[in-house]
């Protein structure tokens, strides 16, 4: 077995609670930045230096970030080359290993979903696939005790935004829209009523769910190009570009504020400075690559509607550039 655990418990008992066996590996991810495809390739290479054969099965214990990388080494493993062979859709041409996830943070839905989302050398990008789905999940709330207030939120507003983006898109079924308004009722009930963890781990499994039979929208689209960029964490990347959508997502982004206030939460504003040109052309490509999702949005002419022009406007807006 391979354990990747998120760094937070190495301060813990986690190492105890586990039944590790001797030949098995421990391996703790740094969670400081979000993952990328250099990290998943050097995993991929400690393991095989350990073993010649596949291992039972890659448990996955922590956040978005960690589930995302043991399920990009699953594939990996198996499939050989780098993570970043594999970032777009439907690359991955062989099984992946087992894999087990066990989320400690709840929100990301990455315990169900399709992709494993990675930041390689020109892109933040997912594995786009069928095989990167977890064989088997636990979620048990109790291990959300720790996640501080912000976190919860910022992770929290992933599944709401998750099922917002699949419940106005062009590609939802009564599949998707059964997972996203369920999961938005819990949602709704715990940022604005006190709902518990318990609520918001069903939430992230069925925004998760909802988002393998659709797809995400705009949000996503432009929060890949703020994470890139200024290495912003995905749940507060996602709120700080929500927070600029009404025009996309009018009644969500509405009640959106509404959980802010409730939870006292105010955005960290002037996290980006001045954006040289460089910069903002990238940002604008890694939007433009997120076609399915912009498709969902917007619909089959999504080109025409969303130049490179209106994506500068809306970072523009977002980053508070100066006029
Ligand atoms: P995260 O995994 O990046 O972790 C955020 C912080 O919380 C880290 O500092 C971590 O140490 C800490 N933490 C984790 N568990 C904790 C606990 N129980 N108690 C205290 N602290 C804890 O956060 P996230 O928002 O869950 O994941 C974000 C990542 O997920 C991004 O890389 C994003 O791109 C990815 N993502 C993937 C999918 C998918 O479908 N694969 C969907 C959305 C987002
Ligand atoms: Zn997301």
């Amino acid at each position: 077995m391979v354990f990747i655990v998120d760094h937070f418990f190495m301060a813990t008992d986690m190492y105890k609670r586990l039944p590790i066996e001797s030949n098995d590996m421990y391996l703790y991810l740094d969670t400081t930045n979000e993952p990328t495809t250099a990290v998943v390739d050097d995993y991929v290479r400690a393991i095989i230096a350990h073993t010649t054969s596949v291992p039972g099965a890659i448990i996955g214990i922590g956040g978005g970030s960690v589930m995302d990388v043991a399920k990009a080494v699953a594939v990996v493993l198996t499939n050989g080359g780098s993570a970043q062979d594999y970032q777009g859709w439907n690359l991955v041409k062989s099984p992946a290993a087992y894999k087990i996830g066990i989320p400690t943070i709840a929100g990301t839905g990455s315990e169900v979903s399709r992709t494993t989302v990675l930041t390689g050398t020109h892109k933040k990008q997912g594995i786009n696939s069928d095989y990167s789905l977890f064989n088997q999940i636990v979620l048990d709330p109790e291990l959300l005790a720790t996640v501080p207030t912000l976190q919860r939120f910022y992770t929290g507003m992933d599944c709401y935004i998750h099922c917002v983006e699949a419940i106005s898109g062009t590609f939802l079924n009564e599949f998707s829209k059964a997972f996203a308004q369920q999961a938005l009722k819990l949602c709704d009930n715990v940022f604005l009523d006190g709902g518990s963890n318990a609520d918001l781990m069903v939430a992230s499994y069925m925004g998760g769910c909802s988002i393998v039979y659709s797809e995400v929208g705009v949000c996503h689209a432009l929060s890949y190009g703020i994470s890139y960029a200024f290495k912003v964490h995905h749940g507060l990347a996602n709120c700080l570009v929500f927070n600029h959508l009404d025009e996309y997502y009018p009644e969500y982004v509405s009640q959106f504020k509404v959980m802010l206030k409730q939870n006292n939460i105010t955005l960290p504003s002037h996290l980006f400075g001045t954006i040289d040109d460089a910069t903002m052309e990238k940002m604008i490509d890694m939007t433009l690559l997120m076609e399915k999702p912009l498709h969902n949005a917007l619909g089959a002419n999504w080109k025409t509607e969303f130049t490179r022009d209106v994506i500068r406007l809306l970072y523009n807006k977002i980053t508070e550039q100066p006029l």
